[in-house]
């Protein structure tokens, strides 16, 4: 009979794993969302639609590489070259050059976990609030403290700070001790394109916004349905992170307006996402690209393990896959 894994979070990390191990285990990929995706989130409010988390991602490594072909000829995924500047208030916006392939996918970014989760057996609306030990196996329970089943492994690529509370009774703290992650703000606005600049994005500095991208002219979007979007940096989202959201929401569209000269008239819809866990600190020396302790048959992967991005997410998951095939064959 087969090992079973259960893993917690269907982000790129999670449904990675799932499908390394496929072959080899029994798995149960559970998620605490209504939808697969994790930071790779796509909104949508007809007729705009706003990808809130993850922008665009990289291929550096070869097995990423590998993941992304058939997507790429498949129209799944694309490459995005924008007209992007470097903006600061009242200064002049400066044209940034953009050195390699950066790819998003199409319609949407979660189009990309859409096409990785076929076949894979994924609980979703399913939080996982506790791990236990009863004698061989691992029990899952939900907030309901209901079974969610017994298993011989268990992996969780929830962001750190929930894989950290949900495996702190068996794994020691300094396994998680040099990782950290922060928080942004996501506001998403509907302009119409008219009004807009005529750059595709822009990297901010000095000012509460870090990122501002007019999403409907990526790749697959619809180009009549303006729609922008607005990252603030880490450090303002710390400082704002228990703030009234509303006047949160009035700052980033105020410093908005400033930067791009669009008027708060010209704005017809406007929401703002708070990502409590969005992005990791780098990861100077990364120890491992993932935790695990083959002991227990425990383990946990995800970006914050190398460093905070979308191929980071991939490389900690299929690293772990790696070597947990080694210790199942
Ligand atoms: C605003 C923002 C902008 C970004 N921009 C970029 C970018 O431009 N380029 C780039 O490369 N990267 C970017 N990133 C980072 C990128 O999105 C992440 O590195 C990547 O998506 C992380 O994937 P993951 O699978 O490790 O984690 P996640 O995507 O966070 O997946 C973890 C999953 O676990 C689930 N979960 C958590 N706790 C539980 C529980 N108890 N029970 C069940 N399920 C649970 C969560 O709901 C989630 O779906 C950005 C992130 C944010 C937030």
């Amino acid at each position: 009979m087969k090992p079973s894994i259960a893993i917690i979070g269907a982000g790129l990390a999670g449904l990675t794993l799932a499908r390394e191990l496929n072959l080899h285990a029994d798995i149960t990929v559970f998620e605490k969302a209504r939808g697969i995706g994790g930071r790779i989130s796509t909104r949508r409010n007809e007729p705009h639609q706003w990808d809130h988390g993850a922008q665009f991602f990289t291929a550096r490594t070869k097995p990423f590489q590998r993941l992304l072909a058939p997507l790429i000829s498949s129209g799944i995924v694309a490459e995005w070259w924008p007209t992007i500047i470097s903006l600061e208030t009242g200064e002049m916006p400066v044209k940034r050059p953009w050195f390699e392939a950066h790819y998003v996918a199409v319609p949407g970014m979660n189009q990309l976990l859409k096409a990785m989760a076929t076949d894979l057996n994924i609980q979703l609306n399913t939080r996982v609030v506790e791990v236990q030990r009863r004698r061989d196996k691992w029990q899952l329970l939900n907030e309901h403290a209901e079974l969610l089943g017994e298993y011989d492994w268990v992996v969780s690529s929830a962001p750190l700070p929930q894989t950290r509370a949900l495996l702190s009774a068996e794994l020691p703290d300094e396994q998680f001790s040099h990782y950290r992650m922060l928080p942004c703000y996501a506001l998403l606005l509907a302009v119409d394109d008219a009004v807009l600049p005529d750059w595709d994005a822009a990297k901010v500095n000095g000012t509460p916004i870090r990122w501002i991208s007019l999403n409907h002219r990526l790749p697959g979007r619809n180009p009549q349905a303006g729609a922008v979007v607005v990252h603030s940096t880490p450090e303002w989202a710390t400082a704002h992170l228990e703030g009234d959201q509303e006047e949160v929401k009035q700052q980033l569209m105020t410093a908005f307006c400033e930067l791009s000269d669009v008027t708060p008239q010209s704005i017809t819809k406007s929401q703002l996402h708070r990502w409590r866990y969005a992005l990791s600190a780098e990861v100077t020396e990364p120890e491992n690209e993932f935790v695990l302790d083959q002991q227990q048959c425990l383990a946990a992967c995800g970006d914050w393990c190398v460093g905070g991005r979308v191929e980071a997410a991939f490389t900690s998951a299929f690293q772990l896959a790696k070597a947990i095939r080694k210790q199942l064959t």
